[in-house]
């Protein structure tokens, strides 16, 4: 998943690095790599490799980062997966041969 990117600055998420202390836990937790140390901070390195799944939001310690989550590509898989026929994502909801939503998606 490194190369993976979605629409050019489009993705909501900040981060002060004046509040980062350092601990690496968003590079942990996020699944496409999109941080990266700095020194004793993180820093946002592939923005646009952001799929707003809040995981590094909810994760850091020190409240540096912003992100909007529960609209984008993650949102619309878990919603797909909950049977929820509004879902939508990037590349739209895959039909299983049954004619049921099988929850694909290109993230
Ligand atoms: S989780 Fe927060 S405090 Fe930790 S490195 Fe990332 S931005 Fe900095
Ligand atoms: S919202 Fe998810 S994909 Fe985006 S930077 Fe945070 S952990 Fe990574």
């Amino acid at each position: 998943m490194n190369n993976l990117s979605y629409l050019k600055n489009v993705v909501t998420l900040k981060m002060d690095e004046n509040k980062c202390t350092g601990c690496g836990m968003c590079l942990e937790v996020c699944p496409h790599q999109v941080f990266q140390m700095n020194g004793n901070r993180a820093l946002i390195q592939k923005r646009d490799a952001c799929m707003e799944c809040g995981a590094c939001r909810i994760n850091c310690p020190a409240e540096a980062i912003y992100v909007e989550s529960g609209v984008g590509c993650a949102a619309a898989v878990i919603n797909s997966l909950l049977g929820k026929s509004d879902a939508a994502c990037c590349c739209g909801p895959q039909t299983g041969p049954n004619g049921k939503n099988s929850g694909g998606c290109c993230c």
